[in-house]
C-alpha cells in the first residue's frame, strides 16, 4: 500500500508540473495580430435585391425570357422546352428530352425554382418527376441527380424524395410545398477530383436548402446516381448542369429564376 501511495504521489507531482507546462505551450507569447491575415482578399460581390435574386457575379441560366443558355442533352442542338410567362417548362414532345447548360462548371452555388402544376396526376415516382443533374458528364452517363418530385402527400421511397441525391441520400426533412406553389433549391456543389489515372482523389460533396430548409448537409456523394445498381465514379473535369424530362404522362413541371455562381475563390484549397 505504501508503494501504491508513493506512486500516486509521484503521478500527482508529475501532473502538477506537466499541466502548467502544457498550458504554457498552448499559449505562447502571442499578440492578437499573429492570427490575423490580410490576404488573399475575397472578391466583392453585390448581393441581389432579395436572396433569391442573382448576386453581381452570378451567371444567369434562365431569366424568364429565353432558353439560349441551354441545349439538348442528347445532341447539343438548341433546347426546345417551352418558354412562356417567365417560366421554362419541360416539353412532352417525343424526342425532346433532357436539356443541359452550354457552359460547364466545377464547384458552384446554384439557385433554381420549380413548380409542380396544380393539374398534377400520378403517384410515387410518376408524379412531378424531374431532376437537377448537378454534373451531366455525358449522354451515356447517369450523372448526379438532385431529385425533383411532388412530395406533397405523395409517398415514395425516401431516398427518391424531392431533395434526395437520387438513391443515395435521404433528405433531412420534407419541406415540400403544394402543387401550384413555387419551390426553391439552393445548392452548394463541390465537384469530385480525379487523379491522372482516372481514380478518385476526393468525392463530391453537396449541401442543399429546399425552400430554405437544409435537406442535405455536406453529403458525401457516392458516385453517379443510378436507377438500377450501385453508384460509381467516372473521371471528368468540368460538366454542364442538366434538367430532366422524365417522360411522365402527367402535366410537366416548370422552372424559373436559375442562376449559378462558380466557386473559384477558395483560400483553403491547396490544389
Ligand atoms: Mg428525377
Amino acid at each position: 500500500m505504501q508503494t501504491l501511495a508513493r506512486k500516486s504521489l509521484i503521478v500527482a507531482t508529475v501532473m502538477a508540473f506537466a499541466v502548467p507546462a502544457f498550458a504554457q505551450q498552448a499559449e505562447p507569447q502571442m499578440k492578437h495580430q499573429d492570427t490575423e491575415v490580410y490576404a488573399p482578399v475575397p472578391p466583392t460581390v453585390t448581393p441581389g435585391k432579395t436572396d433569391a435574386d442573382p448576386p453581381s457575379d452570378a451567371i444567369i441560366l434562365f431569366d424568364g425570357k429565353n432558353q439560349d443558355e441551354w441545349v439538348s442533352a442528347q445532341d447539343h442542338t438548341p433546347a426546345r422546352w417551352i418558354v412562356a410567362d417567365g417560366t421554362l417548362t419541360v416539353s412532352k414532345e417525343h424526342g425532346v428530352g433532357n436539356i443541359e447548360t452550354k457552359k460547364t462548371f466545377r464547384d458552384y452555388q446554384l439557385h433554381i425554382e420549380w413548380k409542380i402544376p396544380t393539374t398534377i396526376t400520378g403517384s410515387d415516382q410518376a408524379r412531378g418527376n424531374s431532376g437537377v443533374f448537378l454534373a451531366s458528364t455525358g449522354p451515356g452517363d447517369a450523372g448526379y441527380e438532385l431529385q425533383v418530385l411532388d412530395n406533397y402527400n405523395n409517398k415514395t421511397y425516401v431516398n427518391g424524395e424531392a431533395g434526395s441525391i437520387y438513391k443515395q441520400a435521404i433528405p433531412l426533412a420534407t419541406p415540400s410545398r403544394k402543387p401550384g406553389e413555387w419551390q426553391t433549391y439552393d445548392v452548394v456543389w463541390t465537384a469530385p477530383r480525379f487523379n491522372g489515372d482516372g481514380t478518385l482523389e476526393t468525392p463530391a460533396f453537396v449541401t442543399v436548402f429546399f425552400n430554405g430548409v437544409v435537406v442535405l448537409n455536406h453529403f458525401q456523394v457516392e458516385g453517379q446516381t443510378l436507377f438500377v445498381g450501385k453508384p460509381f465514379y467516372k473521371a471528368y473535369d468540368r460538366a454542364p448542369i442538366k434538367l430532366q424530362a422524365h417522360g411522365d404522362k402527367s402535366e410537366p413541371i416548370s422552372f424559373r429564376n436559375i442562376w449559378v455562381r462558380e466557386l473559384t475563390f477558395d483560400p483553403t484549397y491547396k490544389k
